[in-house]
């Protein structure tokens, strides 16, 4: 068992490309923490230096207390699962559980518990005598994960293992995973582009762009307190709301004016913006869809009408146009008026998040 840590770690590859850049993060002992963010933002790139499959070119990487930069991929401790599963086609699925245990000389008896114990586990012990070209996708993408585990190793690397499954099926293998990983006491780190994986996986996350970490933290706490706008945009869906507003200071008390509407912010806010902004000024306003609340007519809001309604079944997501845009809020399916109705809409002040509109960092 083991953590890892990555200090200033940087990878230029030989093109020139900087795919990484000064990315330090400690993961510790048994944590399950999952790289997030689009693609090109460097998350492999991270993940085959742990591994090492890539080079590191400046910083340094640990597993457990050992430097680990110039140790080969064999000598880390680390088993690794990638988005192709790679078994090899002419074995059998114990076959394939079994290879890397034989390649390291186990007893057969050994290897014979080690495969037994992983198939029950992945719920996969009435297939080990089939060949991969008879099982089904997610099959396969167990097998592949129980030839990993059967190692028992320190850290268990993970490069977007579901995204060749149908969306059914991955929802089910997540959280397959996440029943997995109360069983198998090791440390994980996951590379996905997809955020809700990332929410439901990760006891952290780290979220990247452009080979720069924006931001490392529980799901909740990036949910509710996103470290900029770009992974306000990037975490949820829908996305939250950002609209362009100006923030005001009368009095002492804080308020953003949205389309001529002033809206009162909460003492906390106050706080925070006492040290960070210099009102009158723009700021990017965050609002996430679910807290935008419906009011009844007549009372005191933003006022907006439906253009469109998107159905999905238990909720539906209004589009609500108003004076300078338009804003998305989701409802129960219910409570979802007609097209075309007008909106008064509430934006409550302890949902609001503020960004600055130049750099994109939180103000609040
Ligand atoms: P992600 O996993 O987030 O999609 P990658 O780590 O694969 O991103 O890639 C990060 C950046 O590095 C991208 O700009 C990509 O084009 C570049 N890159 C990846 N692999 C190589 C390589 N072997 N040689 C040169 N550039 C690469």
């Amino acid at each position: 068992m083991a953590g890892v840590t990555l200090r200033n770690v940087k990878k230029v590859y030989e093109n020139g490309v900087e795919a990484v850049q000064d990315f330090s993060l400690e993961i510790a002992d048994k944590e399950f923490v999952v790289l997030v963010g689009p693609s090109g933002c460097g998350k492999s790139t991270t993940l085959r230096m742990i591994a090492g499959l890539e080079s590191i070119t400046a910083g340094e990487l640990y597993i457990g207390d050992r430097l680990v930069n110039a140790v080969p991929p064999k000598d880390r401790d680390i088993s690794m699962v990638f988005q192709n599963y790679a078994l090899f086609p002419h074995l059998t699925v114990y076959e394939n559980m079994a290879f890397p245990l034989k390649m390291r000389h186990f007893p057969k008896r050994v290897i014979d518990e080690k495969v037994t114990e992983a198939a029950a586990m992945l719920d996969i012990s009435e297939l080990l005598k089939r060949k991969p070209k008879a099982l089904s996708g997610g099959q396969r993408q167990r097998v592949a994960i129980g030839r990993a585990i059967v190692r028992d190793p320190s850290v268990f690397l993970m490069d977007e293992p579901l995204s060749n499954l149908d969306a059914k099926l991955r929802n089910q293998m997540r959280m397959e995973l996440v029943a997995l990983r109360e069983r198998v006491q090791t440390t994980f780190v996951y590379v996905t582009h997809d955020q809700i994986e990332a929410m439901t996986l990760g006891d952290r996350i780290v979220v990247m762009r452009d080979g720069v970490i924006q931001q490392v933290g529980s799901p909740d706490d990036v949910y509710a307190h996103p470290a900029n706008a770009f992974v306000a945009g990037f975490i949820g869906t829908p996305q939250m709301n950002l609209l362009p507003a100006e923030l005001r200071c009368t009095g002492g008390i804080y308020s953003v004016s949205l389309s001529g509407v002033s809206l009162p912010l909460g003492a906390e806010a106050g706080r925070a913006l006492a040290e960070r902004a210099a009102p009158p000024q723009p700021v990017t306003l965050g609002i996430r869809p679910e807290s935008v609340e419906l009011l009844s007519a007549g009372a005191r809001g933003l006022p907006a009408a439906l253009s469109f309604a998107e159905r999905l079944g238990g909720s539906v997501n209004l589009h609500a146009a108003f004076g300078a845009g338009e804003l998305v809020l989701s409802v129960p399916a219910e409570r979802a008026p007609r097209a075309g109705s007008a909106l008064t809409l509430g934006l409550p002040p302890e949902a609001i998040r503020l960004f600055d509109p130049q750099s994109g960092a939180s103000l609040f």
